[in-house]
């Protein structure tokens, strides 16, 4: 092979190698095209990406002083989606609630204050040249600044993980050199679908290891002999699907640990990972062709293929009775007392309280809110159980 050097590094690069080696080497040794169309979370990742981008832009350019403009961020959304070509009532809606809903939780909002939006940025890290784009910098106050990147992740990071991103780090190092009035930098991932910020901050210490880190990992993509597969739940977004063998096989169901002595702890749990991340890749597939077939019922009531009849059929999945009237209905019948009631029936959940307590934002003042959510806290009741947890441990 001949030798490989990176044009540039970036973020995007250097978390392509430690996630799967191969998925680095197709993309940018073997420079294969990517699977078409992308997984669709990464497109609708992009979509939202862009609507906020063309939104800042606009604001900026109007010098924009007050509250959000809901609609149009809306509007933004909407264009950014048809560019994009995405499809599917559901997404396109929860889209268009999270935008909402992010448009609604920003107070006042002067344009003066955003100091860039996609701001590129390029840092020298030993012999590689390192180069990204920070989706908005705020700032603050007059020594202040915002670091945020936008994202549309399912799931909420872990303090590990927020504290331990390279990406947030990078953006750092970047921003205190292009505004070095800056004496401390708030490092934010604004998750869109939870409505709420998660932020961090670096030491001067922590940003140096920052900078060798990359340099080690830019040698390392270099020199690498090996680029090994690493089959997992992250396949299901892998732009390079279509040009991998191990997600074939794996599609396939091919498997090559099965524990013959169960009192072999290590061979039990070596078979229960390739289980585990075989079954999470047939599970994406799997909705991935539900989606595909859902899409063909939309305009017939059912279909049969292949021996297997396809329909989609209204089914109950939860049942509710409306609060007032039932409480109505049993202190009339059984003459028990509302409190009483109250206590043995109502169980308010979680999501709806969160709901309504960023609904309230709004209206009150960043104390009384911040005092809202600890007393609300303070209150909730748990219920602790036993989880089995497996945790993958790179050595
Ligand atoms: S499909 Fe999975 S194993 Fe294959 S290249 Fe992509 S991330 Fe790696």
């Amino acid at each position: 092979m001949m030798a490989f050097t990176n044009p540039h590094l970036s973020f995007s690069r250097i978390s392509r190698f430690e996630q799967c080696p191969l998925s680095f080497k197709l993309s940018y040794i073997d420079r294969l095209p990517v699977s078409q169309p992308l997984p669709e979370p990464l497109r609708f990742g992009k979509v939202v990406h862009a609507a906020l981008e063309q939104f800042y832009r606009d604001l900026i350019e109007q010098k924009h002083d007050g509250p959000l403009p809901e609609a149009r961020l809306l509007f933004d959304f909407s264009e950014a989606w048809k560019r994009e070509g995405l499809q599917g009532l559901n997404l396109f809606t929860e889209g268009a609630l999270m935008l909402g809903d992010y448009a609604r939780r920003q107070h006042h909002v002067a344009a003066s204050n955003v100091l860039a939006v996609e701001q590129e940025f390029r840092l020298q890290a030993g012999p590689f040249t390192v180069l990204g784009y920070i989706d908005r910098v705020d700032r603050l106050d007059d020594e202040t600044i915002e670091v945020i990147d936008y994202k549309t992740n399912r799931q909420l990071f872990t303090r590990d993980e927020v504290d331990g991103s390279l990406q947030l780090a990078l953006y750092e190092i970047a921003a205190r050199r292009i505004w070095p009035w800056a004496k401390r930098v708030k490092l934010t991932f604004e998750m869109l679908r939870h409505g709420l910020q998660q932020h961090t901050s670096r030491t001067p210490e922590q940003l140096a290891a920052t900078l060798q880190y990359v340099e080690a990992m830019g040698r390392a993509t270099e020199e690498a002999e090996s680029f090994p597969a690493r089959l997992g739940s992250h396949c299901a977004t892998c732009d390079q699907r279509a040009n991998c063998p191990a997600y074939a096989e794996a599609l396939q169901g091919k498997r090559s640990t099965i524990t013959a002595d169960p009192r072999d702890l290590e061979a039990v749990a070596r078979e229960r990972e390739e289980v585990a991340r075989l079954s999470k890749i047939l599970f994406a597939r799997k909705n991935e062709l539900d989606e595909v077939l859902r899409h063909h019922l939309r305009e017939r009531d059912e279909l049969v293929l292949a021996g297997t009849r396809y329909s989609l059929t209204p089914t109950t999945t939860a049942v509710h009775y409306p609060t007032g009237r039932t409480l109505k209905v049993l202190q009339e019948r059984a003459a028990l007392p509302v409190v009483e009631l109250f206590e043995r029936l109502l169980v308010i959940d979680r999501d709806a309280l969160d709901a309504l307590v960023r609904s309230l934002a709004r209206d009150l003042d960043r104390p009384t809110h911040l005092l809202l959510r600890a007393e609300l806290e303070a209150l909730a009741e748990r219920t602790v159980s036993p989880r089995f947890t497996a945790k993958e441990i790179r050595r």
